[in-house]
């Protein structure tokens, strides 16, 4: 499987809590909490104080214009006192009173009308001279008090055909001081326009959406920029009235009799039921505090902007190459060394912080695991290979052992066979040699009586030959001295040698060792083995024997041992046939056995040691048999081994 399959870092859709997005989410939330915060707390306050700024304001505006319009209504109160007072009014003389009360009406100006009336009731002078009392006489106007009363300020009233509401001042005309209880001489009314009260009083500077009005009691306008409110509209119902009378939060923004938010402060005036109201529009007002919401709502967005830059900076820095090593993990948990992990590609150059320091660990780490897995996987190998060859040798040891199986069946078969035929075979020999001597035979039949006496030994030979083949080997070792002992065989072959007119040639080394073997099952396969040399060259030739102490070199081990070549110079033996000629009853003679080679190769191994046969056609043939000197390093057991690698004994 591949190893991207495995690691989620490398399937970034797969959505997981990455360590990228915790540094982020972490480093977002604690630089930007605290942040945010501050500018709530920031708006929240600055508002706070702005709003308790305004409401300062307007409150302070309130209590000026209170005291602005209670000072001038003592101002008015004052003018008409002093009208009363006038020894003119005083006189009651229309025809004095009436220029008077017009010069003082040009004078202040904010007299609509002055009307002197007498204590009968009739007007003894008016400026102007149309001017009337409310409803005619103003002893019988419910809203006037009676002439005999004190000093009396009327409530506003506003006639629909005046352009601006107004008020009486009503002064009493003090009676003659000889009078006594001082009756009042008659009464002054002085009619007050509120037009000088809006543009000298109310008109205030607070911006496009500030006004100050005047409301009575119960909520009525008084004075206000829009006349025609005047004593129609009534703020009752508003938060603006609720506000002056219930004293609610002060610092709290209300809906006005327009249902507009504004902020507002209110006061009464003097000893009147007049309420000075001064509002102005919370939008306007908090203006400011709106340009301070913006700039700290950019702050927080450029801060915010900021963060987040730096954010990804360092998870760039961090996350990153963390992502890489964990990659680079991954790969060497999966044994690919082939891939390196470059401090350099970490950052730009080479680390010294802790990644750098990680990256380090992790590369020697993967260089040391590398060494190991090679050194494993050579070990592995190694014991494969041995594995193999032990499990060669196994199968080559059970074929062996099954050949063996089947040969010794086959022999005790053979060798049952053989002593059946041996027994009437030997009565018939015995019973022709009896007939031999007892009668004569005439000469020709002699030598078919000869030909018949020698198949008969011939036959009895072969039985005799199988059935040393098929008997186990039943070896008595004997110290054997080889020098004496090869020379003892050559004299034994020497007639066949010389019938055949070959050269013998015999090189035996002189200190050649005294070795541990069966002194006539050796004879026996040495004799084989220079039969056989003879019977290659029929017709002359030359019979090499030499015998001389060598190094068996096998799989790096030397190991002392006698070597002893049989050399003919015969018709050799073809190379498709050299692997053939140890098998049992494998022969290329008319009357061979084929046993011969195998009896030899059975008592050579017995005695530990190994054959070898190098043979050329029509040049001829060595066998050399290589014996150890000492018996506890068998070399057939080595030999295995080499067969197995590669290596033919028989080369
Ligand atoms: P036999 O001698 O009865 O044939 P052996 O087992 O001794 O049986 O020999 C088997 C065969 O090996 C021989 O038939 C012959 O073909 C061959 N052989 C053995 N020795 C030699 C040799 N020196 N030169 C040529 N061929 C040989």
């Amino acid at each position: 499987m591949a190893i991207a399959d495995q690691n989620p870092l490398k399937n970034p859709k797969k959505w997981t809590f990455t360590l990228r997005a915790k540094v982020m989410v972490t480093f977002l939330v604690l630089t930007l909490a605290p942040v945010l915060i501050i500018g709530y707390f920031s708006i929240y306050f600055s508002e706070a104080l702005i709003t308790r700024m305004v409401v300062r304001q307007l409150e302070n505006v309130t209590e000026d214009k209170a005291a602005l319009l209670q000072g001038w209504l003592a101002e008015r109160v004052a003018d008409v006192s002093m009208v009363a007072e006038s020894s003119l009014v005083r006189s009651m003389d229309p025809a004095r009173i009436t220029p008077y009360l017009d010069l003082i009406r040009e004078k202040y100006g904010v007299y609509k009308s002055l009307v002197v009336v007498s204590a009968s009731g009739a007007v003894t002078g008016a400026s102007p001279r149309d001017a009337a009392l409310p409803s005619g006489s103003a002893l019988q106007v419910p809203s006037l008090p009676p002439v005999s009363t004190d000093l009396f300020v009327s409530d506003i009233t506003y006639a629909n055909d005046e352009k601006e509401s107004s008020f009486y001042i009503f002064v009493p005309v003090p009676g003659p001081n000889s009078q006594p209880n001082r009756q009042p001489a008659g009464a002054v009314y002085g009619n007050v326009g509120t037009q000088k009260i809006i543009s000298f009083i109310l008109n205030v500077s607070l911006g496009k959406t500030g006004e100050c009005y005047l409301v009575d009691r119960e909520g009525r306008f008084l004075a206000h920029r829009d006349p025609h409110r005047i004593l129609t509209e009534n703020i009752s119902r508003s938060d603006s009235f609720r506000k002056i009378f219930e004293k609610t939060d002060r610092k709290k923004a209300y809906l006005d009799y327009r249902g507009i938010e504004v902020l507002g402060a209110s006061l009464p005036v003097g000893d009147t039921d007049w309420f000075i109201v001064v509002e102005q529009d919370r939008a306007e007002a908090m203006a400011a505090a709106g340009s301070l919401r913006n700039v700290i709502y950019l702050t927080l967005l450029v801060f915010i902007a900021s963060a987040l830059m730096l954010t990804s900076l360092i998870a760039y820095h961090i996350v990153a190459p963390i992502r890489k090593l964990s990659r680079y993990a991954g790969q060497i948990a999966h044994s690919r060394f082939d891939t390196r992990l470059d401090n350099t590609t970490m950052g730009k150059t080479h680390r010294n912080d802790e990644i750098g320091k990680l990256s380090d660990a992790l590369t020697d780490m993967a260089r040391r695991l590398q060494e190991r897995h090679a050194r494993l996987k050579e070990k592995v190998g190694r014991q494969e290979a041995e594995l193999k060859e032990a499990d060669l040798i196994l199968k080559k040891t059970r074929l062996m052992a099954e050949r063996a199986e089947k040969l010794a069946a086959m022999g005790q078969m053979g060798a049952a066979v053989a002593h059946e035929i041996r027994t009437p075979l030997t009565s018939i020999k015995l019973f022709l040699e009896s007939v031999q001597a007892e009668i004569e035979i005439s000469p020709e039949y002699e030598e078919d009586f000869n030909i018949a006496m020698n198949q008969i030994g011939r036959i009895e030979a072969t039985i005799n030959r199988f059935l040393d083949f098929a008997r186990p080997q039943d070896l008595r070792f004997a110290e054997i001295a080889l020098k004496p002992f090869i020379s003892d065989l050559l004299i034994m072959v020497r007639p066949q040698v010389n019938r055949q007119e070959c050269v013998l040639v015999m090189e035996l080394a002189e200190n050649l060792p005294v070795i541990s073997g069966d002194r006539r099952l050796l004879a026996e396969a040495l004799i084989n083995l220079l039969v056989n040399a003879l019977d290659a060259m029929p017709d002359n030739g030359t019979l090499k024997v030499t015998a001389a102490t060598d190094i068996f070199a096998v799989t790096g081990r030397d190991i002392p041992c006698v070597r002893i070549d049989i050399a003919d110079t015969g018709h050799g033996i073809a190379p498709d046939q050299t692997e053939n000629i140890f098998k049992p009853f494998f022969t290329t003679k008319a009357t061979g056995t084929g046993l011969g080679l195998s009896l030899v190769l059975t008592t050579i191994r017995n005695h530990g040691g190994v054959i070898r046969v190098k043979s050329k056609i029509e040049s001829g043939t060595v066998f050399s048999i290589f014996l150890p000197v000492s018996s506890d390093t068998p070399l057939d057991e080595i030999t295995e081994k080499d067969k197995i690698n590669g290596k033919n004994i028989t080369d």
